[in-house]
């Protein structure tokens, strides 16, 4: 390479394995058993055609296989027109390090299709997604033992409802086919809290990251989350309620939003609600009346804030605008979407950043209780629920007489009454399982983050947590 030449950016999955590998080198993994890790296991290709407005149109789609260290393999099926092999075993290889990361029992795997679905009607995705469908049932590249995806970008509830029905149709006798695929609506075997789930976890996550004072000192911040100035890139599914739980439940300004066609920005804050409304409604935040609309939309990642969510796509931080950025703390609910050359950089500015693999795992854990009622064919909570009240009830029952017999005067407040009698139900277990795994999860990285002088971030921390269960798990299959 020249002198004056600029670095080529690594590809998505080059970009991942260089943080796999340096977090690997600072690991004591036998000889092969890292490229074992690695590696991306099979990426199927198929071509596919349907018949759409009176002609054949043809379709690729992927599903990669990163590892198989525990099955089913996991991971989201990707609807968007820059779909290609690189991307999905990029994500894939996440899927791995996410699903050990999080501690659900599974290896990683991604689809993809490359397609707009902006274009299409409604009829005509269905058609095209039963076929894709069909395409990798037919390969148990969808299967409740083995291969379980999900929802990604440009997919969601009803996708996924089409996905069941077909492998459904074409597994007539197995008790078990819901559990082929995960993000279904609740009416075709989803969970509750399954669409929420992501930004959910983004949420949790920033919440554990705030109980640390010693990391948000580290990333140049004070005290709570509550008034932290946020900017988010992407209202979709995880952006949106990323965006919504933090400025409705945790006093989080969401002072910008980025979008595909430009951004609003407003100091005082967004009113997320409307803005997604807007969105839905006309494709875009253009003539938005909430705030004044910025033509350059990934000029406002470079904006002051507390704390920059990017939640869209990947790459969008790289070598081109890394040392630009001014947020202190990161977090990453897109998948990749800062470049491993701008990772570098910023580590070197101090910027704080929450990784990926951590940070939106919130989908898929919700996704493996989602699997589980699957299997267990029950409900969250349908057993024990009114058992629980019961027993509430006893107590309230108990404390109220012993208050009369006695003439002590005590008074349960109502609120008090009515939410310790309640009983969990599914969207309570869930939101509790996800809380504890966010919180978990956050402290196994936060250990060797603090614990080795050698880990300087918490990617890597994450990376070596992963790679060290993966490598445990094929070292017990005696690999
Ligand atoms: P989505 O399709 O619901 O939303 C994506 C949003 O980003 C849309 O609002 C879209 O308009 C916007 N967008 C697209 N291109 C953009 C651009 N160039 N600039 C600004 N905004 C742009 O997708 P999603 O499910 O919310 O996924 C977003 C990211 O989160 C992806 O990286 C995905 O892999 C990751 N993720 C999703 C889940 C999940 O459960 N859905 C789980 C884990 C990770």
């Amino acid at each position: 390479m020249k002198d004056n030449e600029i670095p080529r950016e690594p590809s998505f999955r080059e970009s991942v394995d260089l943080m796999f590998n340096r977090a690997a080198a600072l690991m004591n993994l036998s000889p092969g058993l890292e490229e074992k890790v690695r590696v991306c296991n099979a990426t199927y290709t198929v071509r596919f055609g349907v018949r759409l407005r009176g002609r054949i149109e043809t379709f690729v789609g992927y599903r990669a296989v990163h590892s198989e260290h525990m099955e089913p393999v996991k991971g989201g099926i990707r609807y968007a027109p820059e779909v290609n092999q690189d991307e999905v075993e990029a994500l894939a290889a996440l899927m791995t390090y996410k699903c050990a990361l999080v501690e659900t029992p599974f290896g990683g795997s991604k689809g993809g299709l490359c397609i707009d679905p902006r274009n299409y009607e409604e009829h005509e995705l269905e058609a095209i997604t039963r076929r894709f469908a069909y395409e990798l049932a037919k390969r148990d590249l969808i299967h409740p033992s083995q291969n379980v995806p999900a929802p990604d970008m440009g997919t969601g509830e009803r996708e996924m409802a089409w996905i069941a029905d077909q492998y459904a149709r074409m597994n007539t006798t197995d008790i078990n086919a819901r559990a082929c695929v995960t993000g279904k609506p609740l009416n075709s075997g989803g969970i509750a809290g399954r669409v929420e789930a992501t930004g959910r976890g983004v949420q949790y996550a920033l919440r554990e990251f705030f109980r640390h004072p010693e990391d948000v000192k580290t990333a140049g911040l004070k005290g709570k989350l509550d008034g932290k100035r946020v900017i988010v890139q992407g209202l979709g599914n995880v952006g949106y309620h990323a965006a919504k739980f933090l400025s409705e439940e945790d006093g989080c300004k969401i002072i910008g939003i980025i979008e595909r066609d430009g951004a609003l920005y407003k100091e005082d804050g967004l009113d997320v609600e409307s803005v997604r409304e807007w969105i839905v409604k006309h494709g875009g935040v253009t003539g938005c009346p909430e705030a004044d609309h910025i033509e350059d939309g990934p000029a406002m990642l470079e904006a002051e804030c507390d704390i920059l969510i990017p939640a869209a796509l990947e790459g969008v931080i790289n070598m081109g605008n890394a040392d630009r950025i001014k947020a202190p703390l990161i977090i990453e609910a897109a998948n990749g979407p800062i470049t491993f050359g701008a990772d570098e950089v910023l580590r070197k500015k101090g910027t704080v950043i929450i990784p990926d693999l951590y940070a939106n795992a919130g989908g898929v854990t919700v996704s493996y209780f989602e699997w589980v009622k699957n299997l267990s064919h029950i409900r969250f909570g349908r057993m024990q629920r009114r058992n629980e009240e019961a027993h509430a009830l006893l107590l309230i029952e108990e404390l109220e007489r012993l208050s009369a017999d006695r003439q002590l005067g005590w008074e349960l407040s109502p609120d008090f009454k009515s939410r310790y009698l309640r009983g969990a139900g599914e969207i309570e277990l869930v939101r509790s399982g996800l809380d504890d795994t966010m919180r978990t999860a956050y402290q196994s990285m936060r250990e060797v983050w603090h614990a080795r002088d050698d880990v300087t971030d918490l990617r890597t921390a994450g990376f070596i947590v992963a790679i060290e269960r993966v490598a445990a798990s094929y070292r017990a299959k005696g690999l």
